[in-house]
């Protein structure tokens, strides 16, 4: 009788572990990125699942394909085992609650009993499932989130689940882009990182996670950080600076180019300061800004300090260089990109030295303070973005992240 209690769902979780992701091979069609696809329309066009789509080619967010990215698309097979590895899931998930009690008594001797000697990591894996949180739906195993986070810093959410297909999940109306973190007996782990805003509105917010047609909810309480307000005087003729559509412009381009996630991290422990010590911290990350007696509008997006023309600027972590060039408002910029979505920002230099697509390591140069673009005064301003979100930079030089 046992047997038979436990042979239906174990074979299930073999078809599922079994399909596992999906990886490019050599002949495999292939497509390219056109102006106004969507990874949706091109999953329709090929008539094989999204979700599918997305795994063959290792992207975390549908939403962020680039034009001129290549695509392989799956092939029959890998659509058919998709299908099948789904349904047993569903099935799976169904059927697991009922035997989860007692299958924390599974043990060697019904692998011998049932012949399988193969299996003995999957019966490892529906033991801890009987010990895991029985609050989290399958195909979840545990999910860990912060209770809560500070206006401006950067958190983690962790998710371990049954199967391979990355989360989805969003947070204040931001979509959290889940990175896979390789695989453990206790399934397979996922991270996202979890910007906040200098404006975010303390509170209770929900967060949630998806898998598949799985969600799964837990509450943040947002609290706020200590930040000053600034008053600023703009005279009529200073308002023509902000000529609108190259404002608008730019910071369209600098969304755009933020939004891309790459792969995972290129970091491995805390950031750097991009600056040599001793210069003073003039404005910090987080300032409130109003405007000619308005409403508070806006933050001030990174940390500066006051620095000489001609100071060396340092990259904080590895990274690729995304851009390096002048921009109107932000003056001579280079962005590096850190991976998983997280990059550095440093804007009104006096010179750079870095190309895009360069490779650089923690402490290369990649140029010189200066005060260009919408600047009065020689400084350095270093940004970081996470997933489009200005965060605070000097958490990141205490912190390592995941
Ligand atoms: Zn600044």
């Amino acid at each position: 009788m046992i047997a038979r209690r436990f042979l239906i769902p174990i074979v299930l979780l073999a078809l599922i572990l079994w399909a596992g992701p999906v990886r490019a091979q050599d002949g495999q069609t292939q497509y390219t990125v056109q102006p106004g696809d969507t990874l949706s329309l091109i999953a329709g066009r090929f008539d094989v699942p999204v979700d599918l789509l997305a795994q063959a080619n290792e992207i975390t967010n549908p939403n962020l394909i680039q034009v001129g990215q290549v695509l392989v698309i799956p092939d029959a097979a890998q659509v058919q085992a998709h299908q099948d590895a789904a349904s047993a899931q569903a099935a799976l998930a169904g059927m697991l609650p009922g035997i989860l009690n007692s299958a924390a008594q599974v043990n060697g001797a019904l692998v011998d009993m049932l012949g399988f000697g193969s299996m003995r990591p999957l019966l490892a894996q529906m033991t801890f499932l009987a010990s895991r949180n029985a609050a989290l739906p399958l195909p979840f195993l545990t999910l860990i989130v912060p209770d809560a986070i500070v206006q401006g810093e950067t958190d983690v959410v962790w998710v371990t689940a049954l199967t391979p297909f990355a989360p989805t999940g969003a947070f204040q109306g931001r979509e959290l882009v889940f990175i896979g973190d390789g695989r453990s007996d206790a399934g397979y782990r996922f991270f996202a990182l979890l910007p906040t805003g200098a404006l975010d509105k303390p509170g209770l917010k929900k967060l949630m996670v998806h898998i598949g047609p799985v969600t799964t909810e837990r509450n943040i309480q947002i609290k706020a950080g200590i930040y000053e307000t600034q008053h600023i005087v703009l005279p009529p003729s200073k308002g023509g600076l902000l000529a609108p559509d190259k404002l608008k412009a730019e910071r369209e381009r600098l969304y755009a180019l933020w939004g891309v996630v790459s792969g995972p991290p290129r970091w491995t422990e805390p950031f750097q300061f991009p600056i040599a010590e001793g210069f003073p911290r003039t404005s910090p990350y987080g300032t409130r800004r109003s405007y000619n007696g308005g409403p508070v509008s806006s933050f001030h997006a990174g940390s500066d300090w006051g620095a000489p023309e001609g100071t060396p600027i340092l990259a904080p972590a590895p990274g690729v260089v995304a851009l390096a060039e002048p921009l109107f408002v932000r003056g001579g910029a280079v962005i590096i990109d850190h991976g998983a979505g997280v990059y550095s920002n440093f804007w009104h230099m006096s010179q750079i030295d870095v190309k895009p697509g360069d490779v650089v390591k923690t402490g290369q140069q990649l140029g010189l303070v200066g005060t260009t673009g919408l600047s009065t005064g020689a400084h350095l301003h270093w940004e970081i973005r996470v997933n489009t979100l200005a965060v605070d930079p000097l958490q990141w030089t205490e912190q390592d992240f995941p």
